[in-house]
């Protein structure tokens, strides 16, 4: 990971109206609505149907990057995913919350209590199991979700983590998120919306998927609590933001100085004492103030142009939280009509690549002197070994990612 210490900030990353926000339910998201509008029933992927629909149009009439091979490759890529977690549903699959093949007497005691051990030991750990970057904060209930499909989520006083009749039970003392980016593959995402798009995101998910459960696993065999995420339980985005892993984009999700938006994100909720990372301010977010570029190649004009606000723009949104609101279920209606689930935000944003700096000249927004923050986020990246310095003609060049293990 690039060292975050110049750029940690105490500043709040977040300005929230306390009396207008409010836990978000599941049940709000697109996905569900969605699929709620194709099937008359609360699900969370009836949208697929209309989407399969499309996808076998395209296979039948051979479209280019729309192929039986290209769908294959989709198809063999989301495999694991679906084994291990489906996107994330709690406690399922091989979600659970409880230990699936730790021997009981290692779930008896911590075998260590030192929290600076301890936190080396889960990052390092991350980092074999397929993380690309790892943060740690608290558990911010606020990111909680108020409620799965059908029941809510509570925090309250029990010894461990449990899915009762009528609830999702958090003990409280498992305070603390570990979140994980995994990097998606850049050559693949840019040829979105095309199949390949999704095979990138697929992939992501596989891993996700792989990191999550491993790494809950190895915390239970520590003596400790794990409840492993993909997209269920928590928010994602604001997670990572709170553990420092980069900041929030007009098109709503995250962008590191590593990978920009092109990654996807997991968390592992724990009650091992570990140290906490700060959030960052390299000026990312102010960047999208000026840049419009996903709002411009949204094909589904999901994204705004507009300034950041509290109000949401659609029955998706949660209000009370200043930031660009994205038409969730526009974006998904496109992705029904595509056939495949599209990444064009992600291909498009300038911090997927990284510029080289005397590519400025072509930018019409720039309003600084000294270079923006795509500018040092791109020099970081250099320096880091992430990405080959370009000459001022060519885009950057993601080196291979040197991973330790899965
Ligand atoms: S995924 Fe595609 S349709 Fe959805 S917001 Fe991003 S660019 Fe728009
Ligand atoms: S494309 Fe531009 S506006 Fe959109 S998220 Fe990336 S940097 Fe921000």
């Amino acid at each position: 990971m690039i060292p975050r210490e110049q750029y940690t900030t105490d500043k709040p990353v977040y300005e929230l109206k306390e009396k207008q926000y409010n836990r978000f339910p599941v049940f709000k998201q697109a996905f569900v609505t969605v699929s709620e509008e194709d099937t008359g029933e609360r699900s969370y992927m009836g949208f697929l149907a209309k989407m399969q629909e499309n996808a076998v149009k395209n296979m039948m009439c051979d479209v280019s990057g729309r192929t039986i091979a290209d769908y294959a490759l989709n198809f063999g890529a989301n495999t694991i995913n679906l084994i291990l977690g489906e996107y994330g549903f709690p406690n399922s699959h091989f979600l659970k919350w409880s230990p699936l093949f730790v021997p009981e007497v290692l779930t008896q005691r911590p075998a260590e209590t030192d929290r600076e051990k301890l936190t080396g030991l889960v990052k390092s750990t991350a980092e074999l199991y397929g993380a690309d970057l790892v943060g740690v904060t608290g558990l911010d209930e606020k990111w909680v979700y108020s409620h799965d499909l059908f029941k809510p989520f509570l925090l309250a006083d029990t010894d461990k983590p449990q899915e009762t009749e009528d609830a999702f039970v958090i003990p409280k003392s498992m305070n603390t998120a570990i979140v994980l980016a995994v990097a998606m593959n850049t050559e693949l995402i840019e040829k979105s919306p095309k199949v390949a798009g999704g095979t990138a995101v697929n992939l992501g998910y596989s891993r996700m998927g792989i990191l999550a459960v491993s790494l809950a696993e190895f915390i239970r065999s520590m003596g400790y609590l794990a409840i492993p995420c993909m997209n269920d339980t928590a928010l994602s985005v604001p997670l990572a933001i709170d553990a420092g892993l980069g900041e929030l984009g007009r098109h709503g999700l995250l962008i590191t100085p590593e990978f920009g938006s092109n990654v996807r994100l997991c968390k592992v909720l724990t009650n091992m004492p570990l140290l906490h990372d700060q959030p960052i301010d390299m000026g990312i977010t102010e960047f999208c103030a000026q840049c419009l570029l996903c709002a411009q190649h949204c094909p589904a004009n999901a994204i705004t142009s507009g300034k950041a606000s509290f109000e949401g723009v659609c029955q998706n949104n949660n209000p009370g939280i200043r930031k660009w609101h994205v038409k969730s279920s526009d974006c998904l209606h496109f992705w029904q009509q595509n056939g495949v689930d599209c990444a064009n935000c992600i291909a498009v944003c300038p911090f997927t690549y990284g510029f080289h700096w005397s590519q400025c000249v072509e930018c019409v927004r720039c309003d600084t002197t000294y270079g923006c923050s795509l500018h040092l986020a791109t020099h970081l990246r250099e320096k880091y070994g992430f990405i080959k310095e370009a000459r001022w003609w060519e885009r950057s060049v993601q080196t291979p990612l040197p991973r330790k293990g899965l």
